[in-house]
């Protein structure tokens, strides 16, 4: 358990803006920050960050929260792990009691697998560096590629030993379950037997975005025809190979700051390129590219240049990739190397400065890196060329932008020489085929302001359940948590002479008030218990923010108060951002006020008549008729009151 202090002090230390930009570029829009959102794909951003609120919201897709939601939806952190997260980034010490045996069976899943995951690659890094066998045989390894030290230890590199449960015992010795140790892949277990699955390979930990170790790669270090020169972890609850990338963590930083993302096959081609001085360069390692990896990139930068060795056999089948790229949105180039030399060997028998220029120099966009490809196969056949050509339009058809196609197909005609309009025809005759299948997209053009009047439609769920009692009442709440502590002149009835007074009143005592005099609650039970709790603050002569709700341990009641704080409309969007009022606006807001509880309430005694009028169709006793009726009796008179004294209340 967090002692709740040191919550309270991790929220308030944790600026939202710093902790969703440490995964989402962000921009300046006026008030607010603006950026991809990175819950779903999207091209242009609708992913917004308000620092005055302390929260984010995205109006494509509808997610929104707090510093420690983001970390939680983001990280597929729990509560406490988010928690910690934050209290790390932020420098809050957080006391952690020493776990119990119960304790560490308890933690969820994924944290133990977090947490077997990072004493591997503790332990393999102790082999590595701090052993006979580790420095003979795996340490030297590494240092005869070429690698140095403080890339070693940067990239947590490590070395299983080679004996068959050299790990496994270990981290069982140390309280870790075979369960765990088995899941993570680290530990193969068959029936009674269990043995280390990268015994005698040197380790390369994989990390997520936040610098957890997910997974791991193993390189043999001896020639071995046998056995696969390279194992990877399994797939598992914290290691998803289609949406992990290698080194993503240590290259997102300069990714954003070069705006381009170099995409090289493995982890040694990551390494030296990195130690080279080219830090934003990432791998796929031992999959094929996929949607998840590009979209990865694609929150930082829309522009990838893939890395290919002169030789790779398998060229042709980086088309795919490429277009995967295109469809995107993405702008993808191309460089080969030399023959003989991977991105590895050559940034190891050059300059950082060579490297450099031979990567510009030699990058080429898509037509011309599919073009040299296919052209060879071509010669004179008029046939070939006919389908190199169809070959590469397929490509440009894929690029979502329209002005982008058509300098692609420019370029095509000139390349291959061929008229640039039978190549928009063929464009053409694609994207008709494909605007057929496709289902419409409906993210939203224009970046919405928070207060924006035209933002986008309440979502399918909001409609539902939105009939007309549970708009105002959700109206009400948001009243009470945006301008609770705003003042507004009332007419008061003074309790010693009876006599009505106008009086400044707090917005909020005077909507608790008024529908506590009435005895009136509301319908929805998520929003009655939100209104407790407000009413109880008062009760306690306390006036509470927003925060007290934003930061609120229930979710659905944080998750609430969120939505209606980023609702398209506010009364006037100054009130929030500078606290001014002129009287206009306080006069606005009186209005406001009183028109929403006027319209709750006669909402609510609608909705109690009718059915009070329906349950006494039904025959009952005597004595719960006369009840039924009195509760009748009394609705229709506090509705018929509701219009005469109007806005009229009497503070306890
Ligand atoms: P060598 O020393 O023989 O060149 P290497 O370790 O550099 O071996 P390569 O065979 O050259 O490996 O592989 C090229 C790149 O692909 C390297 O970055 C390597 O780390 C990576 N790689 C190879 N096989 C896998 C695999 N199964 N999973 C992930 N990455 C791999
Ligand atoms: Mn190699």
């Amino acid at each position: 358990m967090i002692p709740k202090q040191t919550i309270d002090e991790i929220f308030e230390a944790a600026i939202i803006e710093d902790v969703v930009g440490e995964f989402v570029p962000l921009k300046k829009r006026g008030a607010n920050f603006l950026g991809n959102c990175p819950f779903h794909n999207e091209k242009s951003p609708s992913f917004t960050v308000s620092p005055a609120k302390g929260i984010y919201k995205c109006f494509g897709c509808g997610k929104a929260g707090n510093s420690v939601n983001f970390i939680m939806e983001h990280e597929h952190y729990s509560y406490p792990e988010a928690l910690r997260f934050l209290a790390n980034k932020f420098n809050i010490e957080v006391e952690e009691e020493e776990q119990s045996d119960e304790q560490k069976e308890a933690a969820n899943e994924r944290e133990s697998l977090y947490i077997v995951s990072n004493y591997a690659a503790n332990y393999f890094k102790k082999q590595l560096t701090e052993t006979d066998e580790g420095k003979a045989i795996a340490l030297s390894y590494f240092l005869e590629r070429g690698f140095r030290e403080d890339i070693i230890e940067k990239f947590q590199l490590g070395y299983n030993p080679n004996e068959w449960t050299a790990f496994t015992d270990a981290a069982e010795k140390e309280g870790y379950q075979l369960k765990y140790l088995n899941q993570s892949g680290l530990s193969i277990v068959k029936g009674e037997k269990k043995f280390d699955r990268f015994k005698g390979r040197v380790m390369f930990p994989i990390h997520n975005l936040s610098g957890r170790v997910l997974g791991f790669g193993g390189r043999i270090l001896k020639k071995d025809d046998k056995a696969a020169k390279y194992l990877n972890s399994p797939e598992s609850e914290i290691y998803s190979k289609s949406k992990v990338l290698y080194g993503i963590y240590y290259a997102k930083k300069m990714i954003t700051q070069e705006n381009i993302c170099y995409l090289v096959e493995g982890y040694t081609d990551v390494i030296s390129m990195y130690q080279a001085g080219v830090e934003n360069v990432v791998s796929s390692s031992g999959t094929s590219l996929t949607e998840g990896q590009i979209r990865l990139i694609s929150r930082f930068t829309p522009n990838i240049t893939i890395l290919y060795d002169g030789d790779a056999a398998g060229l042709k089948a980086s088309f795919r990739g490429i277009d995967m790229i295109l469809k995107e949105g993405m702008n993808v180039r191309v460089v080969l190397f030399p023959e003989g030399e991977d991105p590895d060997s050559y940034a190891k028998a050059h300059t950082t400065e060579e490297l450099k220029t031979y990567i510009t120099e030699n990058a080429q966009d898509f037509i011309r890196f599919k073009t040299s490809i296919l052209i060879k196969e071509v010669g004179n056949d008029p046939i070939k060329k006919a389908e190199l050509i169809k070959e590469i339009v397929e490509s440009i058809a894929i690029i979502p932008d329209q002005i982008k196609r058509s300098v692609y197909t420019k370029e095509c005609s000139s390349l291959l020489d061929i008229s640039e309009q039978a190549l928009i025809n063929e464009t053409n005759k694609i994207l008709r085929k494909n605007v057929t299948k496709k289902v419409s997209n409906s993210e939203p053009e224009e970046f919405p302001d928070f207060y924006d009047i035209d933002g986008p439609q309440e979502t399918q769920q909001q409609q539902e359940t939105n009939t007309e009692l549970s708009h105002w009442e959700r109206d009400i709440l948001r009243l009470l948590i945006s301008f609770g502590d705003k003042s507004i002149e009332v007419e008061t009835i003074d309790p010693s002479t009876s006599e009505p007074i106008l009086q400044e009143v707090a917005v909020a005592l005077y909507i608790v008030s008024s529908i506590k005099g009435d005895e009136l609650a509301f319908e929805n039970n998520l929003y009655q218990q939100i209104f407790e709790i407000y009413s109880e603050y008062l009760e306690q002569q306390k006036l509470p923010t927003h925060h007290d709700f934003v930061n609120h341990t229930d979710k659905n009641i944080s998750q609430f108060v969120i939505d209606v704080l980023t609702d398209k409309y506010e009364l006037s969007p100054n009130w929030a951002t500078h606290k001014i009022f002129v009287t206009r606006e306080e006069e606005l807001l009186q209005k406001g006020v009183f028109n929403t509880v006027y319209a709750f309430k006669l909402s609510k005694l609608e909705r109690l008549i009718v059915d009070n009028q329906e349950k006494l169709k039904a025959s009952m006793p005597y004595e719960e008729m006369v009840t039924l009726m009195k509760e009748q009796a009394k609705w229709l008179e506090v509705k018929t009151q509701l219009a005469a004294k109007r806005g009229i209340i009497i503070l306890r």
